[in-house]
């Protein structure tokens, strides 16, 4: 296939050719066009939301290496590489790159394709629909054994009225599990990163702490927030006041009557860190690995009193990985627990 001839001031970092650059502009992949001393003579408008060109510079080895063999060999080379979603934390995308020479020049073409979303979104699938269907299962079985009963009793009002409450709970249950399953699903299928709007963190606590109030007086906790930076991240508003919320609200779940929650920000380089410490039951080290994923709660029973699903913290801790951050927690058995989440801070505001 020949594209074009590259003349000797092209070999040089210049222009590529405006036929070339149509073509790659109209590609559903982003593009990548390097010269043969490295230096990136094209990228596609999506490059930079992907992260793996910094300084005009191919910001993977993995990808280097793809293209030192395409340069040895002359030969298209396809492969996918993994690069970190943000700074730090956990999170990864997985990038399907195909290398290929460019004819009759010493340039190089580079298509990469973000498969990662396709596979995660299958995988979360397959194990999701397991674990919801044995999830609804008890409320449902509970609901229809309930009902059963009222039918018996139907002449002792007393009784009736027992079971009855006992239905309304079990219904409560199933809603709140049914909302925190749509948001776990929603939040597992979107890209917080690809459709980014800047997000002023005091406004996201200050929301998250509103919708605790109620909870937060029936249960005499006092929620305060202290030393609340004003910076922006980028992401989805929605899913970090989410984030927020489900972690003040466990807080104030796990303590006792008249303690404290304590929410704080710190910066840390490009980092704001938001932290929320409580005065409650505390998480032994032997669970601290196990809280974040999905249904599962230390002890089942007191979840179940306080409309627990066992679902927040999964939520939160996918919000948080892609938004490019992570959440760490120390926690003490009958001393308390701090939560702290980190993300990459946008822009900074003066306070
Ligand atoms: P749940 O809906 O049961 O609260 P989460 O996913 O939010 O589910 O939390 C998982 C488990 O982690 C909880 O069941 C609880 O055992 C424990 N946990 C979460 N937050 C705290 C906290 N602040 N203090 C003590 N234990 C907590």
């Amino acid at each position: 296939m020949k594209l074009w001839r590259a003349t000797s001031d092209q070999t040089a970092i210049g222009h590529l050719p405006s036929p070339l650059i149509a073509t790659l502009e109209n590609l559903e992949s982003e593009s990548i066009v390097l010269t043969l001393d490295e230096g990136i003579v094209y990228t596609s408008q999506g490059i930079d939301a992907i992260g793996l060109v910094k300084e005009n510079r191919i910001n993977s080895e993995e990808l280097m290496a793809l293209i030192r063999v395409v340069r040895r060999t002359n030969e298209k080379q396809i492969g996918t590489i993994e690069i970190p979603r943000g700074p730090i934390g956990e999170g990864k995308r997985e990038l399907r790159v195909t290398v290929a020479p460019i004819t009759e020049s010493d340039w190089v073409l580079v298509l990469v394709r973000d498969e990662s979303e396709i596979e995660r979104v299958a995988q979360v699938r397959r194990d999701f629909v397991a674990n919801v269907s044995h999830e609804l299962k008890t409320p449902i079985g509970a609901l229809s054994l309930l009902s059963e009963a009222i039918l018996g009793a139907k002449n002792d009002p007393q009784a009736v009225t027992q079971f009855a409450s006992r239905m309304q709970s079990e219904a409560h249950r199933l809603t709140d599990l049914v909302q925190e399953i749509i948001d776990l699903s929603k939040v597992q299928d979107s890209d917080p990163l690809q459709e980014a709007e800047e997000v002023r963190i005091n406004d996201v606590i200050e929301e998250a702490m509103n919708q605790c109030r109620t909870l937060a007086d029936s249960r005499k906790i006092w929620v305060n927030a202290f030393d609340i930076h004003d910076v922006l991240v980028l992401g989805d508003r929605e899913q970090l006041v989410m984030a927020i919320h489900n972690i003040i609200e466990n807080a104030i779940n796990y303590s006792p009557e008249n303690t404290k929650v304590a929410i704080t920000t710190k910066i840390t380089g490009d980092i704001v860190e938001i932290s929320v410490a409580d005065q409650g039951i505390g998480i032994a080290d032997s669970e601290l690995e196990r809280i974040f994923e999905r249904f599962y709660r230390v002890d089942p029973a007191r979840s179940r009193q306080t409309g627990g699903t066992g679902l927040g913290l999964s939520i939160v801790k996918h919000v948080i990985t892609k938004h490019g951050g992570e959440i760490k927690v120390w926690s003490a058995p009958n001393v308390g627990s701090t939560f702290v989440m980190k993300l990459p801070i946008f822009k900074r505001e003066r306070n």
